[in-house]
């Protein structure tokens, strides 16, 4: 899945990659001990913050490695990858906006105080009033399709807004290797379809018509996307943004969106593809994107979390089926729902320790990982090799901190694990904080029309 010619990774990365393994055996060791991860309660998702920070850190150097001096870049994480509000604050402290796609992300970037101007709003189905109040609050907005183009002509033609505008367009790249991720296929619901017949020119209308237009954006990339094609369409898009400044006969465009999208290696603790090698393969592939002319909003969020989550449950059970060892454990579909019910696609390495968080030594057994839900393909992992799990025993599965237990499905009304962040401590080796409380069974019922008991039976 990796791009061919980009996988040499430094000393320095390798280093910060091994840090980063010696944390999370340290917190999962951590979080036995304490009874974090314990009997009552048998699955936790454990964030590094330390990790996100370097993450976030390396982001931005990246691009300030490649762009001219004093070019203007706005990273801005891709809320819907880890929704969680601490998370937004910490990034925020770290220099991290927040791009958001729905009214609940809005509400959540806000909550975590990202200032409007870091905040970017691109869902494809914005309502009426959730365009009005990005205007009103100063989020930037790109839109999606003509007709939302529409609405928002009619909004700045009745209010002043500090919000950038733009249009996000659709380069039609072709797939990636995992169909349903792939934004840039021809047929893609997002953007303004580039290549269809006229489109290219009611783009280059619309920003002739509209001064106030002053962003082009695309997010062609995705976890399966190799780093040369999205270099491609960006490639696109900023010729498109010279041939509409061209157009306009002034640099009516300023800022290009270049989207996320960078994939994670699931394979092995390594970072790669890193930020600066995609970085420098930009700057190579579209040299004129940094030089100063336009600046720079990213919107990356799976490379920035995936491996910095790591979610550990305890083997409640083991068992053997068929002459298979089967571990049954608190962790299935409900944190890890793609790979459930996609486990072609999204494979998930498993950790195994022991009942006191070691990590488990021992001849390797082929085995599979079983979760709680009640259904026969609710597993993490099928015919892995591990050290064989015991009763009592803890499995990780890593790089889960973008797209999984931040992402609860509520089958058979598994409650949401508890999320905790942990940072080295020199007293005490590690330190804990609450993200996340653990759902309690209060909370559950209350969701689930707990307080309508009687209105069926009284209609
Ligand atoms: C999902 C999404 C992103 C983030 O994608 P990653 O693969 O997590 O980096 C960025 N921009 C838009 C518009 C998205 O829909």
């Amino acid at each position: 899945m990796t791009d061919s010619g980009t996988g040499r990774t430094s000393g320095k990365a390798h280093h910060a990659d091994a840090e980063r393994v010696a944390r999370r055996d340290e917190a999962v060791r951590s979080a036995v001990e304490r009874g974090l991860l314990g009997p009552d309660a048998p699955i936790v998702g454990l964030l590094d913050v330390a990790g996100i920070r370097e993450a976030a850190a390396a982001l931005r150097a990246a691009f300030d490695a490649v762009a001219a001096p004093g070019t203007p870049v706005l990273h801005a994480f891709a809320v819907k990858a880890t929704p969680l509000v601490p998370v937004l604050r910490l990034l925020r402290e770290a220099g991290i906006g927040a791009e958001v796609a729905s009214p609940g992300e809005l509400a959540l970037a806000r909550a975590a105080g990202v200032p409007p101007e870091h905040i970017v709003l691109d869902s494809p189905a914005k309502t009426a009033e959730e365009l009005r109040q990005a205007l009103a609050l100063g989020v930037a907005v790109n839109a999606d399709s003509p007709q939302e183009l529409t609405r928002i002509d009619a909004l700045v033609r009745t209010t002043r807004t500090a919000s950038a505008l733009g249009i996000r367009v659709n380069p039609q790249l072709g797939a990636g290797s995992i169909e349903a991720l792939s934004t840039a296929t021809a047929t893609s619901k997002f953007g303004v379809a580039l290549h269809d017949e006229g489109a290219r020119a009611w783009v280059l209308r619309a920003y002739a018509e509209r001064p106030w237009l002053t962003r082009l954006h695309a997010h062609s990339g995705s976890q399966g996307v190799p780093l040369s094609l999205m270099a491609r369409g960006i490639a696109e898009v900023y010729a498109l943004a010279e041939e509409i400044n061209r157009h306009a006969g002034r640099r009516q465009i300023d800022t290009i969106d270049i989207g996320g999208g960078l994939q994670v290696n699931f394979r092995s603790d390594a970072t790669t593809p890193t930020y600066a090698q995609y970085a420098r393969l930009l700057a190579e592939a579209v040299p004129g994107l940094f030089d100063g002319r336009y600046g720079l909003v990213t919107e990356f969020g799976r490379s920035l979390l995936a491996k910095n989550g790591t979610v550990v449950a305890r083997v409640e059970y083991a068992k053997r089926a068929g002459g298979r060892a089967v571990a049954v454990t608190h962790a299935g579909v409900q944190v890890a729902v793609r790979t459930v019910y996609a486990p072609k696609s999204w494979p998930l390495r498993i950790r195994a320790y022991d009942a006191k968080g070691h990590p488990k030594e021992g001849p390797e057994v082929v085995q599979d990982v079983a979760g709680p839900a009640c259904f026969a393909g609710d597993l993490l992992a099928q015919a892995h090799a591990l050290p064989l799990l015991e009763q009592g025993d803890h499995v990780a599965a890593l790089d889960t901190g973008a797209y999984y237990f931040a992402h609860h499905y509520g089958y058979n009304s598994l409650a949401r694990p508890g999320v905790y962040g942990y940072a080295p401590d020199e007293d005490t080796g590690i330190r804990f904080a609450v993200v996340r409380a653990p759902q309690s069974l209060r909370e559950i019922v209350a969701e689930s029309g707990g307080g309508h008991t009687d209105a069926l039976t009284g209609l």
